[in-house]
């Protein structure tokens, strides 16, 4: 069953004020203008501005362009593209999809808490699997997962929990919690990690996405720099594949005659933060929305990402959450140390 997330008034009235200001932009010569007028001014780059009107530092390739859902049904037909390109765009023309993207939860039931508490409205949640591991709250981390309700494709560590995975290809500081995590998870959780799909697969909210936990070809691999992923955009048969596994915010793209990687950049560590990004036609895209419980880019914040099918953009979002609680319970179950500390380096 798929629930809506409910926002109290206050963080929905904020978000409604951060979705404003973020579809305005500041021209690199330092002007704001609405998207729009910036394409007429013919501004050669734009970076978004922060949540909290103020510019972030964006993204490091920006690419943005407002979408006109007609032009999008007619282009294809103009220009002769092929079927494949339509059903990229048919949810431009048949209705609105809104994902919350999760993954990489890893039993820290406070980092996940701070950010469906901070999530927008959506239609469908998408969970890229890893719900165990390293945290405290394996049961926890994968009740309140169930009862978000939506998809979840298994990751390396529900499979190792779970006992479908041998533990030879885990560190030593993973397979300690692998092993911690079994020990403490219920049976019917167990059951539950067990029978989880294997990635990718696709939704019928969206046909034009896959999801998957590490690449498109293999469910364990790791996608990090922009060679591992060049592979995987020449051989997806869809325009947006979702990944994790990495713990690392961003997305690499590829278009005819080139590729590129972008992550977002906020303007602080501190505070929740957005950042939007707007999706190009022609192009193939692996998004990793980041790890919600236990990122590794040197940002401590629980990370998640949305996508608006009509929109065309997707919302890269950093929350702050109870740091010091999640560390106290793995600390105080006798999990190694540095599984705590790790969580404030964000590494
Ligand atoms: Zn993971």
């Amino acid at each position: 069953m798929v629930r809506n997330a409910t926002v109290p008034r206050s963080v929905a009235d904020d978000r409604s004020r951060i979705q404003s200001s973020a579809r305005r932009v500041q021209c690199l010569d330092g002007q704001s203008a609405s998207l729009r007028d910036a394409k007429r001014r013919g501004c050669s780059d734009t970076k978004t501005l922060s949540r909290a009107g103020r510019p972030n530092k964006g993204i490091e390739t920006p690419a943005e362009y407002s979408v006109n859902a007609r032009v999008i049904f007619l282009l294809p037909y103009l220009l002769g593209l092929g079927p494949g390109w339509q059903v990229y765009n048919r949810q431009a023309v048949e209705g609105r999809v809104r994902l919350l993207i999760l993954s990489d939860i890893h039993s820290n039931i406070e980092a996940l808490q701070a950010c469906l508490l901070a999530a927008p409205e959506y239609d469908v949640v998408v969970n890229l699997g890893d719900i165990v591991g390293y945290g405290a709250n394996p049961n926890e981390a994968v009740e309140r997962s169930r009862r978000l309700g939506g998809y979840v494709v298994r990751g390396n560590h529900d499979k190792a929990a779970s006992g479908i995975m041998d533990l030879g290809d885990f560190n030593p500081l993973a397979g300690m919690a692998a092993l911690w995590t079994r020990n403490q998870l219920s049976e019917e959780n167990v059951e539950w990690l067990r029978q989880l799909p294997r990635g990718p697969i696709h939704i019928p909210e969206l046909p034009q996405a896959q999801f998957v936990h590490g690449s498109p070809a293999d469910e364990d691999e790791y996608l990090v720099t922009a060679d591992d992923a060049i592979e995987s955009l020449s051989s997806v048969s869809v325009p947006l594949t979702f990944f994790g596994h990495s713990h690392l915010q961003g997305a690499f793209t590829s278009y005819p005659g080139g590729e590129g990687s972008l992550r977002p950049v906020y303007a602080s560590v501190g505070r929740a933060e957005v950042v939007d990004w707007t999706l190009e036609e022609h192009r193939h895209y692996l998004i990793n929305p980041g790890s919600v419980g236990q990122p590794r880019d040197g940002d401590w914040r629980a990370a998640f990402a949305t996508f608006d099918s009509e929109r065309k953009i997707v919302t890269f979002n950093r929350v702050p959450y109870d740091l010091k609680a999640a560390q106290d319970r793995i600390l105080a179950a006798n999990l190694p140390p540095r599984l705590a500390t790790r969580l404030s380096a964000g590494r």
